[in-house]
């Protein structure tokens, strides 16, 4: 479930999120909660209740309590309050003690908080709108309502960040004492202010060798400290792997409310409208506001479903592979895996084949080799 609103756009971010609409922030609840109780109700009808309920964004606590609530009593309404994993992500200077009771209160029994580093002159420069403290504060009363299961979201590779400064953010999350921990390698993307800036020369990046060292330092370190890799950038505690995210991986269809929402659906894929106004305009009018994406190709399909699998610890598995392909892993893939194999890049059995820890270092060199068209 998508909530595209945010106090303020991180100079980093090409997310559908917008600031400065809070005035449209109350029509649009409205038409989420309304395909909650239409979209949702019928795919409960189709396939019951889901394993997980994901509200991401943007930034859905950004948005006012009251309205919050709302979203939490239609999907109560239709899914029940026994949703296996619910995951709300929050921002902390958003975030209040009466805000986590209401999450509770709604069923939510995950929280995902992006924090990204815990030095202010770092989140400053990022665009952030909170402190490190504030950061740690929001997590610690999230503890004291109750929440149990808690992931934080950390960069690295930020312009003056050093390894110094992220190896006090590691040490610091894992103080609070957090379950998940996702890390993610600041990437420059096209129309962010941080594309901008580097255009003209003002981003004060890591060097390559540099960012290289945060990443083998946290790759390192987090199992140290007790978070397994189980996918790329996502590290967790025994037990605490998001199932979300791993069906997400593993091919599980799935339903995406909100403008901007993706869904995957007896086997088709369909996007939202991004606008705002339009989904909001759609819904009420009782339109469509679902595109029917391209039907891959059956060599794209594959390749999705090598990228996505890749992805994950578990790597491809022959036999899903087959079950959705009609074709053997080797067939399709033989030579590649023996290549990447003797590369060191990728380990090779009767299950199937994944990453070696060089193999996720270097995933891009991995997962090139696994496009056929
Ligand atoms: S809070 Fe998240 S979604 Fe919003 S602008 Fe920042 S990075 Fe993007």
């Amino acid at each position: 479930m998508h909530i595209p609103f945010c106090r303020q756009k991180c100079f980093y971010c090409d997310f559908p999120s917008f600031a400065g609409k809070e005035n449209r922030m109350e029509a649009y609840v409205e038409a989420l909660c309304q395909q909650v109780k239409i979209q949702g109700l019928s795919y409960q009808q189709k396939w019951g209740i889901p394993a997980t309920i994901y509200i991401g964004g943007g930034t859905p606590t950004a948005l006012p309590q009251k309205l919050m609530k709302k979203i939490l009593a239609a999907v109560t309404e239709v899914f029940g309050t026994e949703i296996g994993e619910f995951t709300v992500e929050c921002n902390p200077g958003t975030v209040d003690e009466n805000y986590f009771k209401i999450l509770r209160a709604g069923g939510v029994n995950r929280l995902s908080f992006g924090v990204q580093s815990f030095q202010d002159a770092l989140l400053k420069k990022i665009g952030r709108i909170h402190s490190g403290a504030e950061a740690c504060e929001a997590v610690k009363l999230a503890q004291q309502a109750g929440f149990v299961n808690i992931s934080v979201d950390l960069m690295y590779g930020l312009p003056g960040q050093s390894l110094t400064d992220l190896q006090a953010s590691v040490a610091q999350a894992d103080a609070l004492g957090i379950q998940h921990i996702s890390i993610y390698g600041l990437q420059v993307e096209e129309g962010t202010a941080f594309a901008r800036m580097e255009e003209m020369g003002k981003l004060n990046l890591p060097t390559e060798d540099e960012a290289e060292a945060m990443y083998d330092y946290m790759t390192n370190r987090l199992p140290q400290l007790g978070y397994q890799r189980y996918e790329v950038s996502n590290f967790a505690k025994a037990g605490f792997e998001s199932r979300h995210n791993r069906s997400y991986w593993h091919d599980v269809p799935y339903l995406g409310l909100g403008a901007a929402a993706h869904s995957y659906l007896e086997g088709k894929r369909y996007a939202a409208v991004t606008d705002i106004e339009a989904y909001t305009a759609g819904i009420k009018a009782g339109q469509e506001i679902w595109e029917l994406e391209e039907e891959p190709s059956l060599e794209h399909a594959m390749e999705e479903f090598a990228f996505l699998a890749l992805r994950t610890a578990e790597g491809i598995s022959r036999k899903a592979f087959r079950d959705k392909f009609q074709q053997e892993l080797d067939e399709v893939y033989g030579t590649v895996m023996a290549d990447l194999k003797g590369q060191g890049l990728l380990l090779v059995d009767q299950a199937g084949c994944r990453l070696t820890e060089k193999g996720f270092k270097y995933g891009n060199l991995a997962f090139a080799e696994f496009i056929l068209s």
